[in-house]
């Protein structure tokens, strides 16, 4: 299965990823992750990334692009994967179809998790990351997965919450016609209990052809 994710920041994304990778058994590629492990080492790529990140706005494309296409190349992805955070603009997803269309391997499915502007901001500013494994949680002093620090995100902060939802709406809302227009789109209401969210994802992909 070659499947994407797209829904705005805090839809709960990483957390639904983590789910369908294991129940398709393919690799959960995260740009987002990709970028934090960077940071965290200290790489080229992370101090590429810091200062757009910090702000809220895209990491530019020549950077993002390369890293995606590079980690599609992995053993890991032969046989699918699930990109979460990519694309997240239009020439993105260009791109995608391009290194896709190249090796014969075309996408299944992208799948949209769709939530309110206010939800969004709710969840956003209330959610807390592990440090050490980057499960999101609400509320806990520590991590409920890995007993991990939990830390606010910089950019999970008001102001940067305010300019990552605009870049979302300007930049990353209009691959969603772009992947209807492809026959590719299939969406699924982000608000409910998590459970109930992935089991009508994993209902609307079984449709799927693979
Ligand atoms: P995420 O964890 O997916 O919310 O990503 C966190 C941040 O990483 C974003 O706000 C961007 O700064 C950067 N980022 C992640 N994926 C991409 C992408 N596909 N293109 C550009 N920047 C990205």
């Amino acid at each position: 299965m070659r499947l994407v994710l797209v829904g705005p920041p805090g839809a709960g994304k990483g957390t639904q990823a983590q789910f369908l990778a294991a129940h398709f058994s393919i690799p959960h590629v995260s740009t987002g992750d990709i970028f934090r492990a960077n940071l965290k080492a200290g790489t080229e790529l992370g101090n590429q990334a810091k200062g757009f990140m910090d702000r809220g706005e895209l990491v530019p494309d020549s950077v993002t692009n390369e890293m995606v296409k590079d980690r599609l190349t992995h053993d890991d992805a032969v046989n699918g994967f699930l990109l979460d955070g990519f694309p997240r603009n239009v020439v993105q997803a260009e791109v995608l179809r391009a290194i896709l269309a190249d090796k014969k391997t075309p996408l299944h499915a992208v799948l949209e998790f769709s939530l309110a502007d206010e939800e969004i901001v709710a969840r956003l500013s209330s959610r807390r990351t592990c440090r050490d494994c980057g499960a999101p949680s609400v509320g806990v002093d520590k991590c409920p997965t890995c007993g991990g620090d939990v830390y606010q995100r910089e950019d999970d902060k008001a102001e940067v919450i305010t300019r990552r939802l605009e870049v979302y709406a300007e930049q990353t809302a209009p691959i969603i016609s772009f992947y209807r227009n492809e026959g590719l789109l299939i969406s699924v209401s982000a608000v409910g209990k998590v459970e109930d969210i992935t089991a009508h994802a994993i209902s609307a992909l079984s449709r799927v052809a693979q």
